[in-house]
């Protein structure tokens, strides 16, 4: 092996290895929003429509109808249409077998199997489906289990 072809190896290796590599959500599905101003958190709560103690598998954002949602990690589009209770989804598979879903949207625009990086516009917020107000519904999921996205979102928001 030439020396060229010896720290393109390491690069490709670190890559890999590095949070940074693009393949793990790092960033708000908002911008200018911080894990700060999360208004519904992980857990169990009261569900604002239904009125019964439910878990909530995701994290809010109170934004207008509209606003502009980000992929918050390069990968690939799964879902991205009405599910019921949800209104309009979009998911989108990384690698490391994270997953991250974004409900109630007004309207996608990605179609499934589209590669989208991270920071790409994939959608747009609403109120679609089982929701009581304009927010904006993120979840992330490893390896099949819903984990609590505040631990994936900065704690100051980028502009
Ligand atoms: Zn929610």
């Amino acid at each position: 092996m030439n020396t060229s072809a010896r720290v393109l190896l390491a690069a490709s290796l670190l890559l890999a290895l590095s949070p940074c590599s693009g393949q793990t959500p790092s960033i708000s599905p908002i911008r200018g929003k911080s894990s700060a101003d999360i208004t519904a958190g992980f857990g169990a709560r009261v569900h604002p429509v239904l009125n019964i103690v439910k878990r909530h598998d995701g994290v809010d954002f109170d934004v207008p109808s509209g606003t502009p949602v980000r992929s918050t990690a390069a990968g690939k589009v799964v879902l991205a249409g009405p599910v019921e209770g949800y209104g309009l989804e979009v998911v989108v598979a990384h690698g490391r077998g994270f997953r991250t879903l974004y409900a109630h949207l007004s309207s996608v625009a990605v179609a499934p199997g589209a590669i989208v990086k991270k920071g790409e516009v994939i959608a747009y917020s609403g109120r679609s489906g089982l929701a009581s107000t304009e927010h904006l519904h993120y979840e992330v999921a490893l390896n099949g289990k819903n984990v609590d996205p505040a631990l994936y979102i900065p704690r100051s928001a980028d502009r």
